[in-house]
């Protein structure tokens, strides 16, 4: 628990979300600026900025993470096509400094 972190406190239920799911591990929110009509973010229940810095005490919960994308995705509806992004630091975009895992459905992604 990090308290200037902003998932953090979400985990802990001091910031309001919209839970989608959680376990032991892992708890999944609705991003608050969606970029696709599915728009979940999976946050594992640990203070880890990036990949960077992931310990390998800690490679467990990036199993959980792929184990609840594969929960989420039996959700969907069609042929249940989704995509998975992890920014790891700022030049690629990474704006919230705890690990998380961005799952995007529900319409065409073309570009990579
Ligand atoms: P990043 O840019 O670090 O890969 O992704 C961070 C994501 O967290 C962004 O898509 C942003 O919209 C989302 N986000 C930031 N603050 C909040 C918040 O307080 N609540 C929710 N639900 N999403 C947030
Ligand atoms: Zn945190």
């Amino acid at each position: 628990m990090n308290k200037d972190c902003i998932f953090c406190r979400i985990i802990a239920g001091d910031i309001p979300a919209a839970i989608v799911d959680q376990n032991e591990d892992v708890i999944v929110i609705e991003d608050i600026h969606p970029k696709a009509p599915i728009h979940y973010l999976i946050i594992p229940k640990v203070h880890v900025e990036s990949v960077q810095t992931l310990e390998q005490k800690d490679s467990h919960y990036v199993a959980g993470m792929m184990m609840m994308a594969k929960k989420l995705s039996e959700k969907l509806s069609g042929d249940r096509s989704f995509r998975l992004i992890m920014n790891n630091g700022s030049g690629v975009g990474q704006s919230v400094f705890h690990l998380h895992c961005h799952f995007l459905s529900g319409k065409k992604m073309t570009d990579f």
